[in-house]
């Protein structure tokens, strides 16, 4: 049966009957039953992994996504970009198969005859689907909705690329990470943080990033492969596309934070001894 709800299309921004764009594309491997972590906010900041796993809301049926996207914008996406997502997702896991790799690890491979500006503009796509309002704000409706088009400010946002072991997704729609300081004067209230969404689902992660005027590219080297330059790429350039980067694992949904179970649980059980401030 198909359900029948009516909204604003995240791509074009039209009020219309929505369809449910599965996040990463359906022929990605996202087709059946799955899972997510709740949000791990201070409600359950002392629960070990296992409890919060066994919170509400962990399960999906029918692939990882929502009712996000009119007809129109899903169909062109799904015609125009994710058969390369496919593409590169099969080659992202051939070599994950094929190598026993351990979190942090390098990742590296190369991908041949890959369309750069395909797979882009489906990781943006997804990033779309889960932060409402944001095509429309920043340009990106045309740039998905026209294949060919190469407008895309790098300048403002960023796209950064990581290779997941976990099998669990993950999205994060925008939020701030980091630590908000204030001078004496209150006149420089941020200074440490990164505004940024987060997807993942195997056998990739990706990171948006709102660069703000006090942000360093320094400031990205942990997120991943900086891969924003696809943007630039032609729709039918091809290339061989050389991917180096990190394998992460991720057990809870703090944006950014990739921690073994053992590191986490280990977090956990500092919280519940009384507070995290106690370590050496
Ligand atoms: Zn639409």
């Amino acid at each position: 049966m198909t359900k029948k709800i009516t909204g604003k299309c995240r791509i074009c921004g039209e009020t219309k009957k929505l369809t449910k764009e599965h996040v990463p594309p359906k022929s990605a491997f996202n087709k059946g039953k799955g899972s997510y972590h709740p949000l791990f906010d201070e409600s359950n900041m002392c629960m070990s992994l296992e409890e919060v796993q066994k919170t509400k809301g962990q399960f999906y049926q029918g692939g990882f996504g929502a009712y996000t996207l009119c007809a129109k914008c899903n169909n062109f996406t799904g015609a125009k970009y994710a058969p390369e997502y496919q593409r590169m997702a099969i080659g992202g896991i051939v070599t994950l198969l094929k190598n026993n790799f351990k979190s942090n690890d390098i990742f590296h491979v190369k991908i041949k005859k890959c369309y750069p500006l395909r797979f882009f503009k489906q990781i943006i796509s997804m990033f779309c689907s889960i932060n409402d309002g944001i095509a429309t704000t920043n340009n990106l409706t045309g740039f998905l909705l026209n294949e060919k088009c190469n407008y895309f400010d790098e300048n403002r946002i960023g796209i950064f690329m990581y290779v997941l072991k976990s099998q669990i997704a993950r999205a994060l729609p925008i939020m701030i990470k980091g630590t908000a300081t204030l001078d004496s004067n209150f006149t420089n209230p941020f200074e440490n943080f990164i505004v940024l969404s987060e997807f993942g689902h195997y056998p990739f992660g990706f990171v948006l990033v709102f660069k703000e005027k006090h942000n360093k590219p320094e400031d990205f080297l942990e997120l991943g492969a900086d891969i924003t330059w696809f943007a630039k790429c032609n729709y039918d350039t091809t290339c061989e596309l050389e991917i180096i980067t990190k394998v992460r694992e991720y057990h809870l949904q703090y944006p950014a934070d990739y921690r073994s179970k053992t590191a986490v649980e280990e977090s956990a059980r500092r919280n519940k001894k009384g507070g995290d401030n106690d370590e050496k």
